[in-house]
C-alpha cells in the first residue's frame, strides 16, 4: 500500500465516502486480505453493514476495531481531513486550530483527537540512534528556574539525544526523566541510544557512567574555554522544542501531557526533510491502525495543553 493524496484536491478525490476511507483502511491494515482480531482466520463474510463476520469464530470486526479509529461516533473522512491538517501544517496545529480548520462544533473533540493522534506519532518498536549522538537534559515548562539535577516546579526535565551526521543533524529522541542523576540518564539513554555510538555530553557527573555501558563517552569537561559549546545540537533541539511549544501551542502545556507533545516534536522534527506530506499522511494512518485503542477517559482531560 502506497497511495498518498498529493494535496488537498486529492484527499478529496480519493476519499468522497466513508466507504473510500473504509476501503483504504483496510489495504493498509490486510494487504493480503482480511485477518479476524480474535482467532487470525481468513475467511468471513462481508456484511452490508461494512462489518467482517469471521466464518471460524463468528467474531463480527470492522477495520476500525482495535485501532486508534475504534468507538469514533463522528465520520473517517473528517479524521482524514484532521490527519490532513495535522501533517500538512509544517509546526503542527493547536486544538482551536483545528477546530475552526474542520468546523468542528466543539473544541474538546479537536483537543482529544489531537491528543489521540499524538499516540499515533511514536512507532512501537521504533530503532535507537546511533552513530555520534549528543545528549543533555533541559527544563521544560513551568516559570521557574531550577536547580540542576532537582525538578522545579511546573517544569520537566527532559532527555535530549540528538545524532550528529556527515549530512548534518540526524534523528533525535526526547525523553522525560525524573532527575538528573546517573541512575535516571544512563538506563533512559539506553533506552535511546544503541551501544557502540560515540556520546558527546557536557562534564555533568550523571553521564559518567556510560562508558561502562557500551559507549565511547566523549564528555566536555573543558570548563576554561569560554564559548566553547561541546554539545551545540543537544541546546539547538532544546531550543527549538520551547519554541514549538510557545508557539504552536501558547505555551499551555501540563506536566502531564508534555510527554506526548515531545512525541509529535519528534515525529515532525524527524520526518522535517520529506518532501512529500502525504507520506506523512499515511505513515500517521498506518501507525493509527497499529495502536491500540485511546479511551477518551484515559487522556488526561484538562483541555488547557
Ligand atoms: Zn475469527
Amino acid at each position: 500500500m502506497n497511495t498518498y493524496p498529493e494535496n488537498l484536491v486529492e484527499l478529496m478525490d480519493l476519499f468522497p465516502t466513508e466507504e473510500a476511507c473504509l476501503e483504504y483502511l483496510s489495504l493498509i491494515r490486510w494487504p493480503d486480505g482480511y485477518v479476524c482480531t480474535r482467532c487470525n482466520g481468513k475467511e468471513v463474510w462481508k456484511m452490508s453493514s461494512g462489518l467482517f463476520h469471521c466464518k471460524a469464530c463468528k467474531y463480527a470486526g470492522s477495520v476500525i476495531s482495535g485501532t486508534l479509529f475504534q468507538d469514533t461516533h463522528k465520520p473517517l473522512r473528517l479524521w482524514f481531513q484532521a490527519i490532513w491538517y495535522v501533517v500538512s501544517q509544517k509546526n503542527g496545529v493547536s486544538a482551536l486550530g483545528l477546530q475552526k480548520a474542520l468546523g468542528l462544533g466543539s473544541y474538546h473533540t479537536a483537543w482529544e483527537w489531537l491528543h489521540k493522534l499524538r499516540r499515533a506519532m511514536v512507532r512501537p518498536g521504533r530503532d535507537r540512534l546511533a552513530g555520534v549522538v549528543e545528549v543533555n537534559e533541559t527544563m521544560i515548562g513551568g516559570e521557574k528556574t531550577g536547580k540542576r539535577g532537582r525538578g522545579a516546579e511546573g517544569k520537566t526535565l527532559v532527555l535530549i539525544a540528538v545524532e550528529d551526521t556527515e549530512k548534518g543533524i540526524g534523528r533525535i529522541r526526547l525523553s522525560p526523566v525524573s532527575d538528573a542523576s546517573s541512575a535516571v540518564l544512563t538506563p533512559a539513554i539506553m533506552q535511546m541510544v544503541s551501544p557502540g555510538s560515540i556520546i558527546r555530553t557536557d562534564g555533568w557527573n550523571g553521564y559518567s557512567g556510560l562508558s561502562s555501558h557500551g559507549y565511547t563517552h566523549m564528555p566536555n569537561s573543558n570548563h576554561s574555554v569560554k564559548d566553547s559549546d561541546a554539545i551545540p545540537l543537544a541546546h539547538l533541539i532544546a531550543s527549538l522544542i520551547k519554541r514549538w511549544l510557545l508557539g504552536t501551542h501558547q505555551g499551555a502545556i501540563s506536566h502531564k501531557n508534555l510527554p506526548y507533545y515531545l512525541d509529535e516534536f519528534t515525529f515532525r522534527f524527524n520526518r522535517r526533510t520529506s518532501s512529500s506530506r502525504g507520506k506523512l499522511f499515511l505513515r500517521l494512518i498506518q501507525q493509527a491502525l497499529e495502536i491500540d485503542p485511546v479511551p477518551a477517559k484515559s487522556l488526561n482531560t484538562i483541555c488547557s495543553g
